[in-house]
């Protein structure tokens, strides 16, 4: 396997006992995969019989707390009964053979970034709470937020940025140009959606709304037919969002994704007064990696560069693949020099890493990196520009270094 190569520690199991077992005991960071072809190899360890494990068996004793990637032959794929069953059995996956252990690793590692984030989508709703269920809302990750105001909707929207905006109908037929102010702005968050609640059905109405800029209906009054509703929307948003805003290789925030939330922990650090770093980090002799070894193995070490500097982030804090081999790592209430610590115990981890390159032959990389602070530097763009020009010098004092101001810091 190539797992090795992206920080995936791999077990394979035999015995379905020993399996349940390290499922059962699991803390939440794994991923867990089943070959169906490998059914009748394995034995069912129930009673004193020792005979072939069946489907129906093995799928019963999964605990059901986790969900689980299945490996299925094309053959069993034909079989829709079948495919039925696995989808129905917490199927997180399936995956069909044959498929390239490259291939499958990879779908594996996005799988394993997806799990790990729960992404709090924001709500706004104009118009009665009543029929809202907010608690069932939260429990899906989709914060509500009330608004009674038309007049001040757009100043809301402009505040708290929310992913959807649900507007009832009679505060829509009240003002119609709602939906206008809000989707005319040319800063407006390409995947909000405007949903209209319809309490009561109006086709005349729904038609204009729809022509209007609304983007779809949400079918009310029954809060739970409504929350249903919102779940699937707010599903689609995710994903939406994910292939705006996050860079496919790694599952880490692009530059579009990275602009938007830099801007708001700029935001929330004004309210707060509180300080904040962006850094750069751009690998060392990149060229000569790719040249040398092949873009595949430089793919690679941006794999092991991403995992190294999301194994060093805080709560809150961003990390983004700006570009090829570029990330950008914004760390909340984090001075100048905090940052320059924390930066610099990146780099180190990352110069440790040993990547074999042929049979016993291992080398190490590094990076370079520049460092900005809020307040000194206000926007989102002055903290970039300042990092980069801060990467550069680093990059033209020999590299393999941290820099953040006048006088270059030196590497190790
Ligand atoms: P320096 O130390 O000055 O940064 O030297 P460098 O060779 O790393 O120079 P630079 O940062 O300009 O080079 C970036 C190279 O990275 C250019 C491009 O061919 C390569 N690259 C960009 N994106 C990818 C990617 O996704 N995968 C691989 N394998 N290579 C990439
Ligand atoms: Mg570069
Ligand atoms: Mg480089």
């Amino acid at each position: 396997m190539h797992a090795h190569k992206y920080d995936f520690d791999f077990r394979f199991f035999s015995e379905l006992s020993k399996f349940v077992a390290a499922i059962e005991g699991d803390t939440g960071s794994s991923l867990f995969v089943i070959d169906l072809d490998a059914l009748h190899n394995m034995q069912s360890d129930l009673g004193d019989s020792r005979k072939t494990l069946m489907l129906g068996e093995l799928l019963q004793r999964l605990p059901s707390s986790q969900s689980y990637v299945y490996l299925q032959s094309a053959r069993q794929g034909e079989r829709f009964l079948l495919q039925q069953r696995l989808v129905d059995s917490n199927c997180l996956a399936y995956a069909e053979k044959p498929i390239a252990n490259d291939m499958l690793v990879d779908k594996l590692f996005t799988l394993f970034v997806q799990k790990k984030r729960g992404d709090l989508l924001r709500l706004v709703c104009l118009g009665e709470a009543a029929a809202l269920d907010a608690a069932a809302l939260a429990a899906e990750q989709v914060e509500v937020i009330l608004h009674a105001d038309p007049m001040t909707l757009h100043l809301k929207v402009k505040e708290v940025q929310p992913e959807i905006v649900l507007i009832g109908d009679l505060e829509y037929e009240r003002s119609e140009a709602l939906v206008r102010v809000l989707k005319k702005n040319i800063e407006a968050d390409p995947v909000r959606e405007i949903l209209l609640l319809q309490r009561r059905a109006d086709p005349g109405l729904a038609g204009r709304a729809l022509g209007s800029g609304f983007d779809a209906l949400v079918q009310g009054p029954e809060p739970a037919l409504v929350t249903a509703q919102l779940v699937n929307r707010a599903s689609k948003i995710r994903v939406n969002r994910d292939l705006i805003g996050k860079d496919r290789a790694t599952g880490l925030l692009n530059k579009v994704g990275l602009q938007k939330k830099t801007r708001e922990l700029i935001r929330q650090a004004g309210r707060e007064g509180r300080v904040l770093a962006l850094g750069v980090v751009d690998i060392d002799k990149f060229k000569t990696i790719n040249d040398t070894w092949g873009h595949h193995f430089g793919d690679i070490v941006i794999k092991r560069l991403s995992l190294t500097l999301a194994s060093h982030m805080e709560e809150g804090d961003l990390l983004s693949r700006f570009g090829g081999e570029e990330f950008v790592v914004v760390l909340r209430d984090c001075t100048l020099d905090g940052a320059w610590r924390r930066l610099d115990a990146m780099r180190r981890a990352f110069g440790a890493i040993p990547f074999e390159v042929g049979p016993g032959d291992l080398r190490h990389f590094s990076f370079s990196g520049g460092l900005a602070a809020y307040p000194e530097y206000r926007s989102e763009n002055e903290l970039f520009l300042r990092a980069d020009a801060m990467l550069y010098q680093a990059k033209e004092s020999g590299r393999n270094r941290i820099c953040h101001g006048p006088v270059a810091a030196t590497g190790t």
